[in-house]
């Protein structure tokens, strides 16, 4: 059986990708900052427990790391965005640094905690959620601050599967698609399952050598 911790997976993609792995089987760590809200996910799945985890706080993630056995995948997936209606010219930095502080630097706490719990087993996986809107191939205007946070994440990524690599380690990032959870909104034209159908594969069916690339629908897109 094989065990997967998802960061913010109390709702939307999150609990989805919890969902489905669970139903295939796995182990699921279902993870969340509110631990209501994080432990009620997590008692509706099979093969599920559930760890309060907040991705920014240094002694959340540490006392996570302790409370955890060994896992196969981690799957970065937690995020906010606050700036949907902002401008580059106009947005205040510390906004942007609040996201990246999140999106990337969160995602980067976490992993450093979990990498040790990945080498205990072989041919571990780290997902990471990543967005479209982060490419650098195609950078538009839209949510600064959001866009931003993604491109650093996706350096992230590359970093991490250049140095996990020898290990057997791969290390991706993955677009969803505009998916309607509370993030895309209900006019999104992707459904939850749609978009963590990609995430899904990623985790268990994508073949152990695809590493430092980025994901959209199963096929390889431009940073
Ligand atoms: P939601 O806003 O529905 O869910 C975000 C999750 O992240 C929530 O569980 C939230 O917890 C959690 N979270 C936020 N901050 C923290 C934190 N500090 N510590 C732990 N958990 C935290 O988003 P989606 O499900 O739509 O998005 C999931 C991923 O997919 C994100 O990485 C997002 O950027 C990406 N994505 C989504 C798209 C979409 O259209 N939906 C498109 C492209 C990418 P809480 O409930 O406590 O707020």
């Amino acid at each position: 059986m094989k065990t997967a911790l998802i960061t913010g997976a109390n709702r939307g993609l999150g609990y989805e990708v919890a969902r489905e792995l669970s139903a295939r089987g796995w182990k699921v760590i279902v993870t969340a900052r509110r631990r209501e809200q994080g432990a009620a996910a997590a008692a509706k799945l099979k093969n599920a427990s559930f760890q309060e985890l907040d991705i920014t706080d240094d002694a959340s993630v540490a006392c996570a790391a302790k409370a955890v056995p060994e896992l196969d995948v981690l799957i970065n997936n937690a995020a906010i965005i606050e700036d949907r209606d902002q401008d580059i010219l106009t947005i205040r930095p510390e906004l942007v640094g609040r996201t990246i502080a999140t999106n990337a630097l969160g995602t980067l706490r976490v992993t450093q905690a979990f990498v040790p719990h990945l080498l205990k087993g072989s041919a571990g996986r780290i997902v990471n959620v990543s967005s479209g809107a982060g490419q650098l191939s195609d950078m538009g205007t839209w949510a600064p601050a959001y866009s931003i946070s993604k491109t650093t994440l996706n350096s992230i990524t590359c970093m991490l599967a250049a140095a996990l690599k020898d290990k057997g380690i791969a290390v991706n990032s993955v677009c969803p698609g505009w998916c309607r959870t509370e993030m895309g909104g209900p006019s999104a034209p992707r459904s939850v399952e749609q978009g963590a159908d990609g995430i899904v594969w990623l985790a268990a069916d994508a073949p152990q050598d695809k590493t430092g690339l980025f994901w959209r629908d199963k096929e390889v897109i431009p940073w």
